[in-house]
């Protein structure tokens, strides 16, 4: 998954809108430090670090910490997301049933946020077809090309390994949904469109964060996504990217920008028309 900073607004309609995490779910588990994926935009490691909480170079090493496992789960308001900070990986398979199976047991609301891994993915399905209502499943595919998946996640699966988990949790008739964050395409029709025939919820595409690497998601980048998808139900914008445009553009009403990504997160109504409207003119 993709970790982001949390933090929150309050929009002109009384909405609370809500990033990062906060985003898709209320709280959060974890229950391994660490993560193999290693991505390179990874913002739990930098935070991690930065507070002496683990070095740059353990990252990929994941330990499990034992206290979170025994620590008592009720029932919560609002969603879980699990995990926020590691992956679900099959080393630790046994561990992740049994936290899911705590957390469905407590009726509550869960959305398993993974880079899949198809062996992790089939068990959860299998074991827990029963309580499917509790569950969605949202899983991090941010390019088809291996080459970038490579580089940027060294140690994720493959694009082949994520496509065949999404098909085989829709085709179980779980809950699905997709986080394209951080897209690491300039133009991600192609993917959605290949996404698409499996997802039954959401396609969340969002910018990449906190990275000073990445060559794409420029304004002019996000600007044709705005203009490709805005008709799309399935799409949903990360807040990040209205974020962005604001900051790289003072001349458009941040309060327009932010309404552009709200209605594409099925908050209030779009202003999209007239934001096209001012980025015309700011490009004349
Ligand atoms: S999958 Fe793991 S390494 Fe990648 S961003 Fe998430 S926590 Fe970090």
């Amino acid at each position: 998954m993709s970790c982001t900073r949390v933090n929150e607004t309050r929009t002109q309609a009384n909405h609370v809108v809500t990033a990062g995490t906060k985003e898709w779910a209320d709280t959060n588990v974890n229950f391994i430090d660490g993560c193999e994926n290693n991505c390179r935009y990874c913002y739990a490691r930098k935070i991690k670090a930065r507070f002496d909480q683990v070095k740059i170079s353990d990252w990929s090493t994941m330990k499990l910490v034992e206290s979170r496992l025994t620590k008592p789960i009720g029932h919560r308001r609002g969603r879980i997301m699990f995990p926020t900070v590691h992956d679900l990986v099959p080393r630790f398979l046994t561990e992740t049933l049994y936290i899911l199976g705590r957390m469905l047991a407590a009726r509550n609301s869960v959305l398993v946020t993974t880079k899949p891994h198809l062996d992790v993915i089939t068990e959860i399905c299998t074991k827990f077809a029963g309580q499917k209502d509790q569950i969605q499943f949202r899983f991090t595919i941010t390019s088809m090309d291996p080459v970038k998946l490579a580089y940027w996640e060294p140690g994720a699966p493959s694009f082949p390994t994520r496509m065949g988990s999404l098909e085989h949790a829709f085709n179980r008739g779980f809950k699905t949904s997709i986080s394209i964050e951080p897209c690491l395409d300039e133009d991600p029709r192609v993917l959605v469109a290949t996404l698409r025939p499996f997802v039954t919820e959401s396609i969340w595409l969002g910018i990449m964060n906190y990275c000073g690497e990445h060559p794409f998601n420029s304004r002019k980048t996000i600007i044709k996504w705005l203009n490709w998808f805005q008709d799309d139900p399935l799409i949903r914008f990360k807040d990040a990217v209205g974020k962005k445009l604001a900051r790289e553009n003072d001349k458009i009403a941040a309060k327009e920008i932010e309404s552009v990504v709200l209605e594409h997160s099925g908050y209030v109504q779009t202003t999209l028309p007239i934001y096209t409207m001012h980025a015309e003119k700011k490009k004349r």
